[in-house]
Order: C-alpha cells, then structure tokens, then sequence
C-alpha cells in the first residue's frame, strides 16, 4: 500500500490522508462521471478539469463514463458535443466511450448486465432486498407524512417480508424493484477538500431504490458499481453529492469493498454571490467557444476563483494565464477552497488577452489565428465579401493581428464596429473639390516613403505636411480619419494608417479622389 500524508493543515478537523489502498498498482484513477441530459456547463468544466489535473499531477488516469441510465432525461447528441467540449477545453480522456480501455464499457446503458449481477450479490448476502410496494402506496405514504408534517421517506415495510413470501410473490410475475438496506448509524469520512463529515442517512431517507422495477440502475448503485470495477482512486466531484457519500460508503461496506477517497468541490458562483443557473445561457462553455475565449483563459477563469494550487503560482504579482502543464504541476488538492467559488468575469477578458499575447509569439498559433480570423470576416461581413468592399489577404491579417496583441481581448474584437474599418473600405467621401487637390498632394507624399514607419514617425510626418500646405492639423486629421476609415472616432490617424498599411492607405485615398464630388 503506498500513502502519502497531506496535512490538510487549515481545516479544522484532523490530519487526512490521500491514500492509494488497494489501489497501489494501478495507481491515481479519476473520473468525470456526467449524465448526458444537457450541454456542459462551468460547473462541469470545473469537476472536468480537477479531476484531470489531479491524474496529470499524479502520473494517473482520466476517465470519462458516461451515467446514462436514467433514459427518460437523455438529451439526443449530448454524449458527443460533452466529448467535444472536453477535448475543445484541453482535457484529454485516457479512456472513455470513444477511447475504450480495459475497464469499459464507459456508457452505463452498456452496462446493464454487470448491475443484475452485482445487485444479486447484494440480495444474497441479505443487503438489499426485493420491495413489491405499488407507486399508488408509496404516494400515500408521502401524503401521509406531509399531512403530519414529517419528512416523506419509504417506511421499508418489504424489508421484513419472509423470503417464502418473497419467492411466491416473484413466481407470480409480481413486479418488484431492489432496495438496499441503509442503517441507522451516522456514518462519517474524511473528505480532502471539506474534512469530516458526518450524516445519518435514515433520518431523511428509508432504504433507497437500488435496481428499479424496469432493470436500470438507479445513479447511487451504478455509481458505486463502477468507480469499483473502474478502479477509481479518488472522487472528486460536486459538493451537491457530498450528501450521497455516506450512502456509498455503506454500498462499499455491504459489498466488502474498499472505497475510493472522496473530494468535493465547492459551488461556484456569480461575482454577487448568486447562484450559476444552467438556464443561464452563458454558462454552456460552446457559449464561450463561440464568444471567441480561449480554451486556456476559462480554464484559468475557473481555476482562478475555486484555488487549489501552490503558492507558486502566484497571480497578484504578475498576473498569468498559465498552461494545463504548469497547472497540473502546481496542483494541489489540499488547497482547493472549502467555501464557495466566485467567477470574477472581468477576469476571463483578461486571461483570454494574456493569452492571445502568448499566442501571437508562435509562428504556428499565429497561422492558425489568421485562419480564424478570416472566418470571422467572412462570416460577419458575409454580404461584403460579395460585393468586394472587403479587404483582406493573409499578411493583412497577420499585421493587424500583431498590431492588435495589446488592444483587444478576444478575435472578435476585430471585427467590431469600431475596427470594422481594417477590413471594410468605406465608401461615403463627404470631400469637396478643393480637399481633393490636398489628398492628392499627401498622397504623392506618402508615396515617396518607404515605409509608413511607426504612429510616431507618421504623425512627425502628417503634422510637417499639414504647416507646409497651410491646413490645421486637426482639420487635416478630421479629414483623413473619415477617409481612411468613415469613422469620427477612433484609434488615431497615425495609428490608422499604420494598421492598414501603405498600400491600403493609399488605395482608400485614391478611393476618394476618385470619388470626390466635384
Ligand atoms: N452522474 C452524476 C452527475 O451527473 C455523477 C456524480 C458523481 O460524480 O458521482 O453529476
């Protein structure tokens, strides 16, 4: 058996341990155990991304089951679009449905056969035991409690019928479903994130559906099940289970099986301290995707409100957006708030602007990143991609994208409103004739540079070029920011020109010569 002591020093119970048990030679195994009944959301990506931080940490195993026995809430293509979710983040599964391994299958439904299995293990050995008690009964006793103001729970009358009784009853052809005998002890373990927690399940519950009378699974039995056969070390999930771990624990003992450790994490939470709602549309991480975020700026977004790193990694000094490896690296379990986590969303920007600066000094991700771009062109100017008011070629790109590392925030930006003019040619010139002769001599100035240089050599050069021809510079600027880019505001001329480039520069003023009115 191989342990390792972490001293969860800061909470207030005593030392806990991370302990390996009998699983020493198969080593650190977690799980991200969804139910396909929706899209992913934050609160998944996070139970996701700890859990496979915690495997890269350990040298250990990511697994990806999907918990697909409640049929009537699954939700058609779900399965897939999580699985793309996970990998679009940067959480690589080492085995799932679509990876397979040795533990498989990693569907549930798939499953059936090894819970009717397990389930008469428990029925053998007088931990479980079949229950013929009818909805319309079961509903009545509900009524009952609720009229005398006491919790609803199942009175467990079938757990004292005789197995004679028993036996005719399923000769019969009488249906029944399993229920597993819960004590009536307060149980307690020790979990890595919260310490000690204690519940006596009976005081809220009589003894829970295990197999239900159609021969699915209910979560806690399959749950149980598989985190056994699938080896699974640790647990590491949302804290609204934390309530059901006792329940498993006593699954374990019936079963005569070592139990995983278990973990929970904390809520998140909105920056008001208000609940995430999963109607919140943008709490589905395709949101993000399609917002243009990074995968690497809403893991840092997530990891940033909840903890769970070292000291190193140290954000109020120099803030960082860092990779899954330096993540993995830092990671440590011991750290991870016990109180609620809050998404500060002006961070996400942040983060996603850290890293499209990392991103730029890569040869590879800036080829990429063009590709990307000239997607969104042409998505969100579809109509002028046809009618050839749109410019833009791969070097264009790639300047304006290098220009851009330390003015905007995510790739859409570009193609807002106020820099929509990088890209479209604006076509209404308000110029009077006389204004003409004036662009016609910048022009020709212009032409005669080399290159347009940087803002301040070209302002130094527009500002020498305004005294020589006897106009304000002000007006001047006026004049050319709404040649150049149809704007009355804006990144400064100088800074307009640089973006667009000599050649764009001097088409858009011969542009307007061309149009003028004369
Ligand atoms: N299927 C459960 C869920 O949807 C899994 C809970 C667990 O990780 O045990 O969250």
């Amino acid at each position: 058996m191989i342990s390792f002591g972490i001293n969860i020093g800061k909470r207030s119970h005593n030392i806990c341990r991370i302990c390996f048990r009998t699983y020493d030679t198969d080593g650190v195994r977690v799980r991200f155990a969804p139910s396909p009944t929706g899209y992913l959301h934050l609160g998944g990506l996070r139970t996701a991304l700890y859990n496979f931080l915690f495997a890269k940490k350990h040298n250990g195993k990511f697994i990806l089951r999907i918990e697909d026995t409640d049929q009537t809430r699954l939700v058609a293509g779900a399965t897939e679009q999580l699985q793309r979710d996970l990998e679009w983040s940067g959480i690589h599964i080492d085995e799932g449905p679509s990876q397979g391994g040795l533990a498989g299958p990693y569907l549930q439904s798939q499953r059936l056969n090894i819970y009717r299995e397990q389930v008469q293990v428990l029925l053998e050995n007088g931990s479980a035991y079949h229950c013929f008690c009818t909805e319309r009964r079961l509903q009545l006793l509900r009524r009952e409690a609720l009229k005398k103001q006491e919790i609803p729970k199942y009175d467990n009358r079938c757990r004292h019928l005789s197995t004679e009784e028993v036996e005719r009853r399923l000769e019969k052809g009488e249906m029944s479903c399993i229920r597993f005998k819960i004590s009536e002890k307060e149980e307690s373990f020790d979990d890595l994130i919260y310490g000690k927690i204690a519940y006596n399940i009976s005081l809220n519950e009589g003894d829970p559906v295990i197999m239900k009378t159609d021969g699915f699974p209910t979560y806690h039995f399959a749950n149980v099940v598989d985190d056994h056969l699938m080896k699974i070390s640790h647990v590491l999930r949302g804290v609204e289970w934390q309530i059901s771990t006792t329940k498993h624990l006593l699954l374990y003992r019936a079963f005569g099986w070592i139990p995983p450790s278990f973990g929970h994490l904390p809520l998140l939470m909105n920056s008001d301290g208000s609940k995430l709602s999963k109607r919140q549309g943008d709490i589905k991480i395709s949101h993000y995707r399609e917002s243009n975020i990074f995968p690497l700026a809403l893991i840092n977004f997530i990891v940033y409100s909840g903890g769970g790193f070292t000291k190193d990694l140290e954000r109020n000094i120099k803030p960082k957006c860092y990779t899954i490896d330096e993540l993995a690296s830092q990671f440590d379990i011991t750290r991870i708030n016990s109180h609620s986590g809050k998404l500060m969303n002006d961070r996400l920007l942040e983060f996603n602007r850290l890293e499209l600066r990392r991103k730029l000094q890569n040869e590879k991700e800036l080829h990429n990143m063009v590709q990307q771009v000239k997607t969104l062109l042409k998505t969100t100017f579809a109509q002028r991609v046809e009618d050839g008011s749109l410019k833009f070629d791969d070097d264009h790109i790639r300047n304006v994208l290098l220009w851009s590392s330390e003015r905007i925030s995510k790739l859409s930006d570009l193609v807002s409103e106020d820099l929509a003019f990088i890209w479209v040619v604006p076509s209404n010139h308000h110029i009077v004739s006389k204004e003409v002769d004036t662009i016609k001599s910048l022009k020709t100035m212009l032409e005669g540079i080399e290159e347009q240089g940087d803002t301040k050599d070209l302002n130094a050069i527009l500002k020498t070029f305004s005294q020589e021809h006897g106009i304000k510079f002000a007006a001047l600027m006026k004049m050319l920011r709404h040649i150049l880019s149809g704007l009355k505001e804006g990144p400064s001329v100088a800074e307009m020109m640089v973006i667009l480039g000599k050649k764009n520069t001097l088409d858009r003023l011969e542009n307007c010569i061309n149009n003028a009115k004369t």
